[in-house]
């Protein structure tokens, strides 16, 4: 990213490696819709000269004196999420947000990301896992951010055995959040997105009904299909502020409405009195960034390797080679129909 609205290519001095730390070249990087936000739509301020790319499996180039449990030549796993584990907020139980909101988001966010010939990695022990040798590295990049953000989105709901839930977004993030949903017992899934291959998937991730909002009303049309019933949870996974408002009209009393959606313009999300209950409702809304560290890529990569989870769905898009990048990054701009993640191997 060279500033707002403007991609392109950057020299940059190779990262230093603190004692606690790695440098790692990358093998398979992915582009993020977050990357669009940032650039596009500037959502999180001002960013100049900042390596984009927050997505990525690589090959440990550098070790610090301090790191115990990687050395040169591993492949390793990097979630987008690398927090400062020594925080009184790790401590507290919200590592994202270690050092103040969002700082645990490192990559593309408060230094430079992934999408550079080499890239460096706080605090390794704590923020890398091993490639399980049966995974390939295009599949492992979706354990960076897809898989965990849209796990978080049905984590957060606690959706539980025989739910009924909506997913509102079916991109890769809510694909992965209709296969957590599923993973986590969900009865029935709603599966709200247009583009025909992301209903297509989102069924083979175990959505039993899917719908476009481009259609009509959501809210008319999930009531309608559910026997004029609310559903249990909502995880919003796209869309815009006025999701909000549809959320609130198809959640249950004392549901769930979790959003990890990254809301990149707009100033404030309207809450219906009367749909929240007039205040008592007991309805959670609740937003969060992803879970980063070691232990939560070692279980989520665990899917992977037994077989309970097949990422490769979401793999429309695969290339060969760095230029190609550019070419990822522009694809999750335009989104086109046939569409849902890129890859590109290095
Ligand atoms: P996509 O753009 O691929 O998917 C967005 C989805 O929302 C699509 O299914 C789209 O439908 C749907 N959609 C768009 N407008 C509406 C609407 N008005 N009503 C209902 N559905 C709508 O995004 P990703 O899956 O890549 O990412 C989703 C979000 O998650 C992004 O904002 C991303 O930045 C964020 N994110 C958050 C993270 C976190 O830690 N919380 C981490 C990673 C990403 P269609 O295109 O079919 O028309
Ligand atoms: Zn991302």
């Amino acid at each position: 990213m060279l500033k707002l609205n403007e991609v392109g290519w950057l020299e940059k001095e190779k990262p230093l490696c603190g004692p606690m730390d790695a440098l790692v070249r990358p093998l398979a990087v992915s582009p993020c819709t977050s990357d669009i936000h940032t650039v596009w739509e500037g959502a999180i301020g001002e960013r100049t000269d900042m390596i984009l790319g927050h997505e990525a499996v690589g090959e440990v180039v550098e070790t610090g004196n301090l790191v115990k449990d990687f050395k040169k030549g591993d492949r390793v796993i990097i979630p987008a999420i690398t927090p400062d584990w020594e925080k009184v907020e790790s401590q507290m139980g919200f590592h994202q947000h270690a050092g103040g909101m969002l700082n645990g988001w490192k990559f593309s966010n408060v230094k430079d990301g992934v999408f550079g010939e080499l890239f460096h990695v706080n605090q390794a022990d704590g923020n890398m896992a091993l490639l399980p040798p049966n995974v390939s590295v295009e599949d492992a990049v979706m354990l960076s951010d897809m898989v965990p953000t849209g796990f978080h989105g049905a984590d957060n709901a606690h959706v539980s055995y025989g739910e009924t839930v909506a997913v509102i977004g079916i991109g890769p993030v809510g694909l992965m959040a209709v296969a957590g949903a599923n993973l986590r017992g969900a009865a029935r899934i709603f599966a709200v997105g247009s583009r025909q291959i992301c209903q297509d998937v989102a069924k083979l991730y175990g959505a039993t009904d899917t719908v476009n909002y481009k259609d009509g009303d959501i809210v008319r049309h999930i009531l309608d299909a559910n026997d004029k019933k609310p559903v249990d949870k909502v995880i919003i996974a796209g869309g815009n502020l006025e999701t909000f408002e549809q959320a609130l009209k198809i959640v249950r009393p004392a549901g769930v409405i979790s959003n990890v959606n990254y809301l990149g313009t707009g100033d404030f999300i309207r809450i219906s009195r009367i749909d929240w209950g007039v205040g008592m409702g007991h309805i959670a809304i609740t937003g969060g960034l992803m879970p980063g560290g070691r232990k939560n890529m070692e279980y989520l990569s665990n899917l992977l390797k037994y077989g309970k989870l097949d990422v490769s769905h979401l793999l429309t898009h695969r290339y060969k080679g760095f230029d190609f990048i550019e070419t990822g990054i522009f694809l999750m701009k335009d989104k086109p129909s046939d569409l849902i993640k890129p890859v590109i191997t290095i």
